[in-house]
């Protein structure tokens, strides 16, 4: 018999063999498994409606869902084996490239934590597009075996933003020249330019302005709030005395702080001169005071100091007021943010006050912070660097 006759009938007879043939059909049918539970794991990545990219411990991409190439414009051989960093740039908002350490998936590799980061990605065409990336690191016994990033694609959502930005700027300077016709024309006839006016009327014509001026106030905040949101609010910088805008606006409070029985006080040197924009330092300030007040129970105490350090100039305003809860203090420096509490309802507001006066004390280069006992009360603190460009 020839060698390979001799080595078929040896195959064949081992074919036969029952154990063996068990053995094969066994093999064959967890091969069957294997491929069927990968291609439903493929399919369920490539039908996740966000980016993902797995690397190995060393960043090199151990795979791509097609969600992800389509968005980056790559093809998967382009992108399989080679070191994520460096074949998918990430860049910041003006296309400068991120350095590749603080990159997320870096920093997830090197400290084992989970990354959430915005920035954006250079697709293959040029073109940037914002991403929300989060990075897992995979642990193997607490050491990163390699990590998988998922990414959002945000450029339907910032297009939106831009819209609604320029929606309510529209319509807030729509809305602002009628409110201030109105006014000026509440404002003669409360001074009697049009005939002089009952006691009752009087009292309707006054409440008629109150109320003109909180909605020109509303829309000021808003379209204050739209310049902030496309990075427009600029500046009208000159030289002003702090200390007497303080005593200025201090003095403006005095009916509603009357009204309320309560006591305000203010502790500043003679002058304190700075580079500032006037109008919406006035516009924070007021807003302190006022909150101070409002978030104030009848007969409570309010403290206005200003202090001149170095290079610094410090404006406390403290109150006696319902305090605010530790959790909620980052909240309340956002948009549209009012807490509940027992005086909220009764003195209204719009939650636009402390969100401006952030942005606007931070253009100035410098902070504001808050420290507050709820049911004690709160102090908020602005500090504002005296030397133009210094930053506190
Ligand atoms: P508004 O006062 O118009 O609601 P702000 O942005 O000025 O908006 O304030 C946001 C929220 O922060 C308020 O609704 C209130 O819940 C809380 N807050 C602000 N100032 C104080 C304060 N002095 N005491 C207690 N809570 C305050």
């Amino acid at each position: 018999m020839s060698n390979q006759k001799t080595k078929q009938t040896l195959r064949d007879r081992r074919l036969g063999d029952p154990y063996l043939k068990k053995l094969l059909d066994e093999l064959a049918a967890a091969r069957a498994e294997r491929d069927e539970v990968q291609s439903r794991t493929a399919a369920m990545l490539n039908s996740l409606g966000e980016g993902l990219i797995a690397t190995d411990d060393q960043g090199k991409i151990t795979m791509v869902n097609d969600y992800a190439l389509e968005a980056l414009g790559y093809t998967y051989e382009s992108l399989l084996g080679t070191w994520f960093p460096k074949t998918v740039i990430a860049t910041d908002q003006y296309s400068r490239p991120l350095p590749t350490l603080v990159r997320p998936i870096i920093k997830a590799l090197t400290t084992g934590q989970t990354i959430s980061e915005y920035a954006y990605y250079l697709k293959r065409d040029g073109t940037l597009m914002p991403v929300l990336i989060t990075v897992s690191p995979v642990l193997a016994k607490g050491v990163p075996s390699g990590a998988i990033e998922v990414f959002r694609d945000l450029t339907k959502e910032r297009q939106l933003d831009v819209a609604k930005d320029e929606f309510v700027s529209l319509a807030s300077h729509q809305l602002r020249t009628p409110a201030t016709g109105v006014k000026s024309i509440l404002s003669m006839l409360g001074a009697g330019d049009f005939g002089p006016l009952s006691e009752m009327q009087k009292k309707f014509v006054d409440k008629a302005i109150h109320t003109n001026g909180r909605q020109l106030q509303l829309i000021e905040d808003l379209l204050n709030v739209a310049l902030v949101d496309s990075g427009k609010l600029e500046l009208d910088l000159d030289y002003a005395d702090l200390a007497g805008v303080v005593r200025e606006i201090t003095s403006d409070h005095g009916d509603a702080i009357s009204k309320r029985e309560q006591e305000l006080t203010v502790s500043s040197p003679d002058t304190a001169l700075l580079l500032v924009d006037l109008a919406k330092m006035t516009m924070v300030l007021d807003n302190l005071i006022s909150n101070a007040s409002k978030y104030t129970p009848t007969g409570g105490k309010i403290d206005v100091t200003l202090k001149k350090y170095k290079d610094l100039i410090t404006i406390a305003v403290k109150d006696q007021g319902v305090g605010i809860p530790a959790e909620d203090i980052p909240r309340i420096f956002t948009k549209f943010t009012r807490l509940p509490n027992e005086l909220s309802t009764a003195v209204g507001g719009t939650g636009l006050g402390l969100f401006l006066a952030k942005n606007i004390v931070e253009l100035h280069g410098g902070s504001i912070a808050v420290t507050s006992k709820p049911g004690q009360g709160s102090t908020f603190t602005i500090k504002l660097p005296t030397k133009w460009g210094g930053k506190v």
